[in-house]
């Protein structure tokens, strides 16, 4: 951590009560191009007085907000949809430089969000309260999705430009005022969003930026003024703030670690199945929650692991601005510094490593945190690289005789956060979408994302809270569903009695 020492480096600003401010903090971390080291621009932690200033700009906000015609903000959102499409390429840019990740990935990264956005713009008829009339003599009965007031995201460094908008625009397009805490290793590409977003006519006060770590992090779930807050990071960071957030009577939701297995059959389409496998195991150097990092092989597809690895050993490591890049780097040396452990540790406790990924040179980038892709065999459940997110570009297979098999290893491990099937039979395809015990399932689709109108769905050790981002239950998530009995009696009726019952007459 820097002590102030801020030459004429970009720094991440502060976005309180609709205006872009320099911290006043004394502690500045480096933000730190991942292939290079680099540092390409410094990140605040915020000080307490700012975190209340975010949050107070943001509560007094809601009044008007909350009032603002829902017409009015979704065309808000038309406008950010069109203005993110119009700068894709060049946020790409800066997020590839903090994250590392390809520039085609960086811009599918923003194109996933943008995906969002444009779903934001049907508020109109996704915030539909329901009505039925007649419950009772003269007595309806209708709901009202109404916002909640102050909202909280918080973020990790893998999808900078993705994640930031699962949440910002849902919350805000439902009335409610919102304040985003970015992941501090790759907050750039995120504020240029949020620029985007004030360009777009999101008012002051509706959506305000601070930034920092933990103690930010806890002051945003503790705060009286904040009713929910989302959360998308690690299992552990995760758990810790559903617990701390849910003890001060907020709404939570938390999306957390995984380890996202595939089952391949032996009757699915060989080239096409381990096309998708290396894509999903490796892109993004690993470094997807929805990355794949188990394969299941069953029966005689055993026989393809070799071919695996052969696709395996043509990706081109390099940094991800350069042309024709495969896998990028990891995103900090520690984090590199951690998947090297786990690798050792798979062959300290026995597995087979078909492909070693360790000691990987990028000529011109010897300094970046890169892991080539690796392959394991002969993996087995009690390993830690079965157990742990690895979250780096290692894949590890177990072989299984059939289908039970594998949908009972699938089921007893404890993350749940996608899975794919590979097959050419329907019937395999029904038995095992009903029976297997994963919030998102692919059928032939190696990393199942669902697209925004339906929403993200991850389930057990993945994900803690009944609601997931984006679609249908993020506006179930960020409003409050009222729901109203009325009476309205006709000058005729007559009095009647009094009733001392429940029941409506
Ligand atoms: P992380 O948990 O380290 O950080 C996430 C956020 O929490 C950051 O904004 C960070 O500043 C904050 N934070 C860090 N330490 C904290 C602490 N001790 N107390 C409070 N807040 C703290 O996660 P990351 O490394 O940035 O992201 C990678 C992880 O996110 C992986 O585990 C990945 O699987 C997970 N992830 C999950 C999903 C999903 O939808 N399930 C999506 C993307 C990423």
């Amino acid at each position: 951590m820097n002590t102030v020492s801020k030459i004429q480096i970009t720094t991440a600003k502060l976005l309180i009560n609709g205006e872009f401010v320099e911290s006043k903090t004394q502690q500045w971390q480096d933000i730190i191009n991942p292939a290079t080291q680099e540092v390409i621009g410094l990140v605040p932690f915020a000080t307490p007085e700012e975190i209340q200033a975010a949050i107070s700009s943001a509560q007094s906000a809601f009044a008007s907000w909350r009032e603002t015609p829902i017409q009015a903000r979704m065309r808000i959102m038309l406008k950010l949809q069109q203005l993110i499409r119009d700068n894709a390429k060049k946020i790409a840019q800066v997020l590839t430089a903090e994250q590392g990740k390809t520039l085609a990935d960086a811009e599918g990264d923003i194109q996933r969000g943008l995906e969002v956005v444009e779903h934001a713009c049907s508020i109109g008829t996704l915030q539909m309260g329901e009505y039925t009339e007649g419950v009772a003599r003269g007595v309806d009965t209708y709901t009202l999705q109404q916002p909640l007031g102050v909202c909280a995201g918080i973020t990790p460094f893998n999808f900078p430009a993705m994640i930031p908008l699962w949440m910002f625009p849902m919350a805000i397009v439902c009335g409610n005022t919102f304040v985003l805490k970015p992941s501090e290793q790759d907050p750039l590409s995120t504020m240029m969003l949020v620029e985007l977003a004030i360009e777009a006519g999101i008012p002051a006060g509706v959506l305000n930026v601070v930034h920092g770590g933990k103690e930010v992090v806890d002051a945003l779930c503790t705060h009286q003024d904040i009713k929910a807050i989302s959360f998308v990071g690690s299992t552990a960071v995760g758990t810790h703030v559903y617990n701390l957030a849910g003890q001060h009577g907020k709404r939570v939701q938390s999306m957390m670690g995984a380890k996202n297995h595939v089952v391949v059959m032996p009757d699915a389409n060989k080239e096409q199945t381990l096309n998708a496998m290396v894509g999903a195991a490796f892109g993004a150097a690993g470094q997807r929650c929805m990355a794949l990092s188990v394969a299941v092989m069953v029966g005689d597809s055993k026989h393809w692991i070799n071919e695996l690895v052969t696709k395996a050993k043509t990706l081109s490591v390099n940094a991800g601005h350069e042309p024709n890049t495969d896998i990028g780097p990891v995103i900090s040396p520690r984090a590199k510094a951690r998947v090297i452990d786990l690798i050792n540790s798979g062959v300290e406790q026995g597995a087979e490593l078909l492909l070693d990924g360790r000691d990987i040179q990028v000529k011109g980038y010897e300094n970046g945190n890169f892991v080539g892709a690796t392959v394991f065999n002969q993996v087995t459940t009690d390993m830690r690289i079965y157990k742990e997110e690895i979250f780096g570009p290692v894949l590890t297979i177990l072989c299984v005789e059939t289908l039970d098999e594998a949908i009972e290893l699938v089921n007893a491990n404890p993350f749940g956060n996608g899975v794919g099937l590979f097959t050419q039979s329907g019937a395999v395809a029904r038995t095992f979408q009903n029976r297997i015990d994963i919030g998102q399932v692919g059928i032939n689709i190696p990393i199942p994302v669902p697209v925004p109108f339906f929403s993200f769905t991850g389930s057990r050790g993945s994900k803690l809270g009944d609601l997931g981002p984006y679609g249908k239950q993020a506006v179930q998530f960020y409003t409050q569903t009222k729901t109203i009995t009325s009476r309205w009696f006709e000058d005729s009726q007559e009095a009647g009695e009094v009733n001392t019952t429940i029941s409506l007459r």
